[in-house]
């Protein structure tokens, strides 16, 4: 059977199954969502949140894109953190990168102008600045090390952009968190990455606000 038929009829049966254990369930969630984490992660089919995450529906608010990237001139990634932080006020966010992500192995083997490659500039940019460090390291642990760097990269330019700034300005709880998900043995993985507040921020990175 062709996956989308697949689909189609495993949606009935769980749509019952739900149902019958939570009659009120869907007229419920159809009222309103108030997620309490906003998902930033790879569109990699391996590494669905909800999954890994074992969440219930209407617990995560999804921004998926290749190599988990908050691109500070992406519409769409600034959308979401608008609707996310303003109108949500989910109080977490989390950026996930993972293991054997094709877009890093991509940015670290080759380059170019077709649109993948382009997107992919953002993580070459990371490697960039850490040049000197991933060099030293052999294929596989550079790709690993790269991941993280570019975790980090990512919750950086959701931090300092003035959407999270006007909020934690206001007193809005917003904590943001890096993440690495790895894909051989099933893990979450804490990167040390967790900032609750602009003075959190500053007192890693040595920015100062503008205003
Ligand atoms: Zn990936």
């Amino acid at each position: 059977m062709p996956s989308v038929k697949k689909m189609l009829a495993y949606n009935q049966t769980w749509s019952s199954k739900v149902k019958q254990e939570s009659p009120d369930f869907f007229k419920t969630i159809a009222q309103a969502q108030s997620p309490e984490i906003l998902w930033i992660g790879c569109s990699d089919s391996r590494v669905g949140p909800d999954q890994l995450g074992g969440l219930p529906m209407g617990s995560l608010f999804v921004h998926r894109n290749i190599a988990n990237i908050f691109a500070t001139n992406d519409l769409n990634s600034l959308a979401v953190l608008e609707y996310a932080i303003d109108e949500l006020k989910v109080p977490n966010i989390v950026v996930c990168g993972h293991y054997g992500c094709g877009g890093i192995h991509a940015a670290l083997e080759h380059s170019g102008v077709q649109p993948v490659d382009l997107w992919l500039d953002q993580v070459r940019f990371v490697y960039n600045r850490h040049a000197k460090e991933l060099k030293k390291l052999p294929r596989e642990q550079r790709a690993k090390r790269l991941s993280e760097l570019n975790v980090e990269a990512q919750v950086h330019n959701i931090c300092r952009n003035t959407i999270v700034r006007e909020a934690w300005k206001r007193g809005q709880e917003v904590s943001v968190f890096g993440l690495i998900f790895d894909i051989q043995d099933g893990l979450l993985k804490q990167l040390g990455i967790e900032f609750r507040s602009s003075e959190q921020w500053q007192a890693r990175y040595g920015e100062a606000f503008s205003d």
